[in-house]
């Protein structure tokens, strides 16, 4: 059997130990937690803590407990801990003992080599004093391994130069530029790494050692405690214990809102007025949390770009972009550096356990065992739902076919997500729910999963908003909801297979549909030669051109967060889109109307295409009110 070298992620929040078993990487846990808070404390009676009992007792006991001792490492300095003095490699051993003591309790053998991995821009003393913290925990560090390269071995153990698990002769791996965009707690960092024949190498690595996700749980909780003020006149940030009950709220909303479009942060009691108590109970938006967390990651953005000068690329040369710490579930993130990069980065290994999975496979190469790559059960495709879309060009007319991602493609699994989406009529009584999955931006390049309509909806204006969520497990099961915002109301839809693939000759078929109904489209378009906007064939076929006819002349949802999508309605928009509705009633109508009638109907609905074409708003209105009193005789006759 080979030699077992375990690999460890000393971070500055968090700690993890990993291994290689039967060509495999994992992260050995306790109970059921892979994750070691980087936190060491002692407790009242003087007992030592390590990891979540030292975390917990931090805001409370701070002369106690100590944290991010990683920021002082290579530093010649002590930190008082209790009654004695420690140095920066005393408490880190402290943080590596323990997890030399989890190691051994699962796999029931002595561990005792181990790879350790540090940030690429650490120094040689910083260096130096992490391998001193290993040898005081007992460790034999075999190696001290650049953290981005371990990021970059996990999703290409091959770039290390292993045997493939066959025992065939080791293929090339191709040389590849790899960016790993590192957020986590407290620091950031990204380096661009370069790896060829066996050999990794970080070209580049910028970043910013005061800047992470703590940092952004200190602008929501300023947000949500000067509101509290404005509301109570008092302010939560002045009592230590009321402080540190929003801290931990703010963060978990935080970790919510990775996930869904918006959550709410409820405390009870946490303050006190004239005797009274005080109850804090809000709603926080992803679109409005984003927008206050937006400039710390233009900064880091910033860096990407110094990154690649550096390197002397471009970003067209990078071949995988790799996501490293928890703050890099933050979809924002993912957001803007698919835009600066023009892919999109890998998310498939949990961001927490990346590093110290990637030092495992470093350990496992040098002990000369076979290494797979990192196992994740993930979605192939992305899930969404289809909504309207309306941008400049398409001011006239909106786009129907817009495919909304929710759960994005390699998401690991099982997932759930949420994102709000809106009615643009007003008094919309319905919405079709449209399920598919693919990576079109146009759902009639994707496959139809499910459908299902939400009735009875409040009469209220256009903007009524209902949350989408996209619940899917493991088997494929996938649980949509629709739930309106407002009062509650929810209709769901569970769909079994959803993750089967769908064959190439029906991807061939969507394709060509799709060429079919963009010809047909233009011919729909101002001063195109067809028929102006009626519905364009059955309804059910998502190849079908014109407003679906979903129950009263429905049409579906805008979703305000996708960022492509506008955020409010533009001069004429929804006047359009009502006369739209109108005009498909109209022919529904027509269809069992006498023959009088029909004229009246074709009079009337002329009167509201021209004024579409023409785009008089103010014409379209009256002539669409008319229209819409004659539809309503002809319809209860
Ligand atoms: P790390 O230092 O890599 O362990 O990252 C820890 C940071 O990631 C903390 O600031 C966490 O609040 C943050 N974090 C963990 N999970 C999430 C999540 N789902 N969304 C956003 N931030 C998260």
């Amino acid at each position: 059997m080979a030699e077992l070298i375990v690999g460890i992620d000393l971070g500055t929040t968090n700690s993890e130990i990993a291994i290689v078993e039967n060509g495999q990487a994992r992260v050995l846990t306790e109970d059921g937690d892979p994750i070691l808070p980087s936190v060491v404390g002692l407790s009242e009676d003087g007992r030592l803590l390590v990891g979540r009992a030292a975390r917990n007792q931090w805001v409370l006991a701070p002369d106690r407990t100590v944290k991010s001792i990683k920021r002082k490492m290579g530093q010649d300095v002590k930190v008082q801990l209790g009654a004695d003095q420690f140095t920066p490699q005393e408490i880190s051993a402290m943080i590596l003992r323990t997890l030399k003591a989890r190691a051994e309790r699962e796999l029931g053998t002595p561990v005792v080599k181990a790879v350790i991995t540090v940030p690429a821009y650490f120094n040689d003393s910083q260096r130096q004093a992490t391998r001193e913290a290993g040898a005081l925990a007992g460790l034999e560090v075999v190696r001290i391994l650049n953290e981005p390269t371990a990021a970059a071995l996990t999703y290409n153990p091959a770039a290390g130069g292993e045997v493939p698990a066959d025992g065939a002769a080791p293929a090339a791996p191709p040389a590849e530029h790899i960016l790993v965009y590192d957020l986590g707690g407290g620091t950031f960092d990204v380096s661009i790494v370069h790896t060829e024949g066996g050999v990794v190498e970080v070209l580049a690595s910028h970043g910013d050692t005061q800047l992470g996700g703590d940092d952004f749980d200190e602008l929501l909780l300023d947000a949500v405690a000067d509101e509290f003020q404005e509301m109570y006149e008092v302010d939560l940030r002045e009592n230590r214990v009321a402080r540190a009950r929003l801290l931990r709220a703010v963060e978990e909303a935080k970790k919510r809102l990775s996930d869904h479009a918006f959550t709410r942060i409820e405390e009870e009691f946490i303050a006190e007025k004239d005797g009274v108590p005080l109850h804090l109970s809000t709603e926080v938006d992803r679109a409005d949390y984003e927008a206050l967390i937006r400039p710390l990651i233009d900064r880091t953005m910033e860096c990407v770009q110094h990154a690649l000068d550096d390197a002397k690329l471009t970003a067209a040369q990078i071949d995988q972009v790799v996501l490293v710490g928890g703050s890099t579930r933050t979809p924002l993130i993912g957001r803007l550096l698919e835009e600066r990069l023009g892919q999109p980065a890998h998310r498939e290994v949990n961001p927490d356990l990346c590093v110290a999975l990637g030092a495992a496979i470093q350990g496992a190469i040098i002990a000369g065992q076979n290494v797979g790559s990192v196992l994740v059960d993930i979605t192939p495709h992305s899930l969404g739902i289809k909504c309207l879309e309306y941008s400049d060009e398409l001011a006239f007319r909106p786009n129907e076919y817009k495919f909304a991602p929710i759960i994005r493609r390699n998401t690991p699994l099982p997932a759930s997500r949420s994102e709000v989406f809106c009615t643009v009529m007003d008094n919309q009584p319905t919405v079709e729910i449209d399920v598919y999955q693919g990576e079109g931006d146009d759902v009639r390049r994707n496959h139809r999963v499910g459908r299902f309509m939400i009735e009875g909806l409040a009469r209220v204006a256009a903007g009524n908003q209902l949350v989408v969520q996209l619940d899917l497990t493991l088997d494929g099961i996938l649980k949509v909801s629709a739930r309106e915002k407002s009062t509650g109301l929810v209709k769901q839809i569970t769909i079994e297979n959803a993750l089967a693939r769908y064959a190439v000759a029906e991807r061939a078929g969507a394709q060509a549909r799709l060429n079919r109904m963009w010809a047909d489209l233009e011919s729909l378009l101002p001063g195109g030669a067809g028929p102006d906007g009626g519905p364009g064939g059955d309804p059910a076929d998502p190849g079908a051109v014109g407003l679906p006819a979903q129950g009263g002349g429905l049409i579906s949802a805008v979703p305000p967060s996708v960022p492509t999508l506008d955020p409010g309605p533009r001069e004429g928009q929804r006047e359009s889109v009502q006369a739209r509705a109108l005009l498909e009633k109209a022919d529904r109508v027509r269809a069992k109307a006498t023959a009088e009638d029909q004229d009246e109907l074709d009079r009337l609905a002329g009167r509201v295409r021209d004024a579409l074409t023409d785009r008089r708003w103010g014409d379209l209105q009256a002539a669409c009110n008319e229209l819409s009193d004659v539809l309503f005789y002809l319809e209860d006759a």
